[in-house]
């Protein structure tokens, strides 16, 4: 049988414990730090260690953390290696070791621990990294054909805006030796996949971008459990490993469509499903809370894409005979059920976190129902006019903000389903139509302001909140007012 994705993680954590880490909890998704919406990886939660501004308690930490990353909700099902919410083990020192211990036990742990043939792992270093390339090639003997030099965009980690940071070297399995050395692009994730990432913190990054050495040199390092376990367990992508693949597979029951059978659009589509519920039961029970602003609007979008991806595998209802019911309690079920060795506190939390699901959905499924109709309607007028004046078939911004409006349906659900009809969308005018609107209830925010004090009756109509999460890099997402 293959390893299980529970005993990586397991032996991550015990391969470093045994070199003398401390073995600590993961940090809640919600991070206590006012300058990240979500988080992001598995260093957040010492990144105050890190600055020097809290004294460290242990030299050396290991964790297995749970982490969100909105900024990769485009990938998901697309690549085969991205989710919005995944699992990072981590290694960490706080001014003790540096390059030469990280860079040797993330090799033995590679080669050794889980096994992997050295043949088939590629380097990659931050481009005038020395040291660390020396390392890889001179004591690790990895060959220079398979150590790369990258730039800043791949090869120098930063937290955020500001924050800890420094170059970072990553190692990264071949799929496909037999392709050879040359034209080789380790983000080809066809051939490729990055697996650990290990980080030479040195800097701090201030508000204008300078850097600035920070008083000791720390270690930080993530490395990606579904991935090892979609390499190990020798899947196609990480979706088909024991981490996520029964929560497919239970999609799969409620909308009568295999996996194994599935054109690759439904294939996409339980793909996301798989990942969506995920990050929606774990961030509910980190204590997020469906809303229009924040972390709460986070949650609710991937709440509404998940609603809209089970309609279009076919779900109704709740999949099992009741049309009025929902159908994300019962694939939380399974999420839940997989959490034991994830995080124990999801399970004393089912009834909160079900309750909250059957709420959004229904209530979405409503605006949905008549957002569809709309939608629909102004798609074959489109269409017709289209063919009438000979043309491109497009939705006017004007009608994918009333949508937007109006009916509460997100721009990228409308460019979804326009796009699957065969009609773009003038997003110039979607967002002229948004800005005049930002500005009109500024506007109005004041006048109200002015006339009776901030009334919510006043107010309650007037959208006040852009999401630019999924635009921006969202690691550090804000939402305007
Ligand atoms: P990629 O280049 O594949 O997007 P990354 O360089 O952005 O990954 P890091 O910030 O280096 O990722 O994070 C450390 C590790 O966490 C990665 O090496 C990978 O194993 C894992 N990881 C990062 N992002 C994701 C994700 N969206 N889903 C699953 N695992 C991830
Ligand atoms: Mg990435
Ligand atoms: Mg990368
Ligand atoms: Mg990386």
């Amino acid at each position: 049988l293959p390893v299980s994705g529970d005993s990586i993680r397991h032996r991550f954590i015990d391969f470093y414990a045994s070199r003398g880490h401390k073995v600590l909890p993961s940090a809640s998704l919600v991070p206590d730090d006012p300058t990240v919406l979500l988080t992001i990886a598995g260093m957040l939660q010492f990144k105050p260690i890190f600055l020097g501004q809290v004294p460290r308690q242990v030299p050396r930490a290991t964790t297995a953390q749970r982490c969100i990353r909105t900024n990769d909700v485009e990938n998901v099902g697309r690549t085969s290696r991205h989710h919005t919410f995944f699992e990072m083990l981590g290694n960490f020192s706080f001014g003790d070791y540096f390059k030469k211990e990280a860079i040797r036990w993330a090799w033995e742990l590679s080669t050794v621990e889980f096994g992997l043939p050295a043949d088939r792992l590629w380097i990659s270093v931050f481009e005038d990294d020395n040291e660390a390339f020396e390392i890889w090639h001179d004591e690790m003997g990895v060959p220079v054909e398979r150590i790369k030099r990258m730039g800043e965009d791949d090869n120098f980690w930063t937290s955020g805006v500001t924050g800890p940071c420094g170059p970072c070297s990553e190692i990264y399995y071949d799929f496909h030796p037999e392709r050879g050395y040359s034209d080789t692009d380790l983000n080809d994730d066809s051939r490729f996949i990055e697996f650990y990432n290990l980080v030479f913190m040195e800097f701090n990054k201030k508000d204008d971008g300078s850097l600035e050495p920070l008083k000791q040199k720390n270690i930080d390092t993530g490395l990606g459990l579904e991935r090892m376990a979609r390499i190990l367990q020798k899947v196609s992508n990480n979706y088909e490993t024991d981490l996520i693949y029964p929560i497919i597979e239970k999609t799969s029951e409620l909308a009568k469509v295999p996996y194994g059978l599935a054109d690759d659009h439904s294939k996409l589509n339980l793909k996301i499903i798989g990942d969506h519920l995920r990050a929606i039961v774990y961030l509910i029970s980190d204590g997020v809370v469906p809303s229009n602003i924040g972390r709460g609007y986070v949650v609710r979008r991937l709440i509404r894409r998940a609603v809209r991806t089970g309609r279009m595998l076919g779900i109704k209802g709740d999949g099992q005979g009741n049309l009025e019911g929902a159908f994300l309690p019962v694939i939380a079920g399974k999420v839940i059920e997989l959490s034991t060795h994830i995080n124990p506190d999801v399970k004393d939390r089912t009834p909160r976190i079900l309750e909250e699901l059957k709420r959004e959905e229904l209530k979405f499924v409503q605006t949905l129902e008549r957002g569809e109709k709309y939608l629909d309607q102004m798609l074959v007028e489109a269409l017709l006019s289209a063919k009438a004046s000979r043309t491109v078939p497009r939705l006017s911004g004007k009608d994918a903000f009333l949508l937007y409006d109006t009916y509460g349906f997100p721009i990228e659900i409308t460019a979804e389903v326009a796009e699957e009809r065969g009609v773009s969308i003038d997003m110039t005018g979607f967002d002229i139509e948004m800005e005049n609107q930002r500005r009109q209830s500024q506007a109005a925010h004041s006048a109200v302001k002015l006339a009776m004090g901030t009334s919510a009756e006043l107010t309650k109509d007037v959208p006040d909140t852009k999401f630019l999460g999924y635009e921006t890099l969202s690691a550090t997402a804000v939402v305007e007012s």
